[in-house]
């Protein structure tokens, strides 16, 4: 059994991305089918449970109100649509549902009660249910897992020098405390980032460093290819190549064996064969549905034939963890506190975010 190791520098990291194709390919492969069964692929549902209007400035979000992009926002979803769409997830395959809210970081008050509510909703249908809500506090974090969540979203998105090039309004270092905040309690952590948004290999490399620093590892590290949306300040950057997908994924299995790793955002540019390649490196998850929150995604009925072609069988749910219990709202043992953490906001100058907000 290859060892988990939480001391990989971003030079080591980066000799593995260049390790000729093949070999990187057997190597990733070999390390798969220690930890993982190399047939089964988990199938999540992203639902927007309230789209746009976040006041971040993320490069390469659609969702950053500043951006001139035809995203339709909407207010957050009600407890019964979000049933309703948990439940068709469900039938097509799914095993966890993922919820994604436009918001900066988690508010106390209704909606989050609300939210609190779709988790222990989800919960009760014997779904994984992860949440994507921005930064938290750790009694945010306690909330969360006492009504069932099974694992919280927050990506590094890329290096922390790079992500300096990519969002001004919040700090690396916020990340990695909301990180912090979730691994206190027993919710799982999935935490990945982007490739295609103009970093360096060894961003990619400082990214997976990062990642593998934390101790544990994210049981969940999802792989995006930047979708680039017109009017946002990266919509010019190019598609990436598909060899660039498949390292990037057999790396992260090399470096994070325990790791589920996602293969996310960008599939509608990859072809079937291309996303094969991606399996056989170690990527076990996907996620379905025609969107990814605001962008293209493959539907369900032709990731199933793919499956079917390869011989993949979607994950069962809670295989890797135990089912959460959830706890009623009346039964809760923890108060709302109403803070208002320090987050930070650099501020610094990102031209090209700044002229995608200033376009007319
Ligand atoms: S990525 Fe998230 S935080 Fe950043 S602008 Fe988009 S919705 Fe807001």
């Amino acid at each position: 059994m290859s060892v988990i190791r939480h001391d990989w520098t971003t030079e080591e990291i980066m000799e593995i991305y260049d390790t000729p194709l093949m070999e990187l390919l057997y190597k990733a492969a070999t390390i798969h089918r220690e930890h993982h069964d190399p047939n089964t692929v988990q199938v999540s549902t992203l639902l927007s449970i309230k789209t746009g209007g976040c006041p971040e400035d993320c490069g390469y979000c659609p969702q950053a109100a500043r951006y001139h992009t035809d995203v339709d926002g909407n207010d957050l979803m009600s407890v019964q649509q979000v049933k309703a769409q948990a439940l068709r997830a469900k039938s097509s395959g799914s095993s966890r549902v993922c919820m994604g809210a436009a918001w900066r970081n988690v508010k106390d008050g209704p909606e989050f009660d609300d939210v609190l509510e779709m988790v222990r909703t989800i919960n009760k249908l014997d779904m994984e249910v992860c949440c994507t809500l921005g930064m938290i506090t750790e009694n945010q974090a306690a909330r969360l897992a006492e009504a069932g969540l099974y694992a919280y979203n927050h990506n590094l998105d890329t290096s922390e020098e790079y992500y300096k090039e990519v969002i001004s309004t919040r700090g690396y270092e916020d990340r990695l405390a909301t990180i912090a905040n979730v691994r206190k309690t027993n919710v799982t952590v999935c935490s990945g980032g982007i490739i295609g948004m103009g970093e360096t290999p060894k961003d990619r490399a400082g990214m997976v460093a990062a990642l593998a620093k934390l101790d544990p590892q994210p049981e969940s590290v999802p792989i995006n290819a930047l979708v680039a949306v017109e009017g946002t300040p990266l919509e010019d950057q190019q598609t990436v190549e598909i060899w660039e997908m498949i390292r990037m994924v057999a790396t992260t299995r090399i470096v994070m064996p325990q790791t589920q790793v996602r293969l996310s955002a960008g599939r509608t540019e990859m072809s079937r064969e291309g996303q094969a390649m991606c399996f056989f490196a170690g990527a076990n998850s996907i996620f379905a549905g025609d969107k990814l929150l605001t962008t293209p995604n493959p539907d369900v009925k032709e990731d199933m034939e793919l499956f079917k072609k390869l011989g993949l069988t979607p994950q069962q749910p809670f295989v890797k963890k135990a089912q959460p219990e959830t706890i009623e709202a009346v039964h809760s043992k923890l108060e709302t506190l109403g803070e208002k953490p320090k987050w930070s906001r650099p501020a610094h100058h990102i031209a090209r975010n700044e002229a995608a907000k200033n376009k007319a």
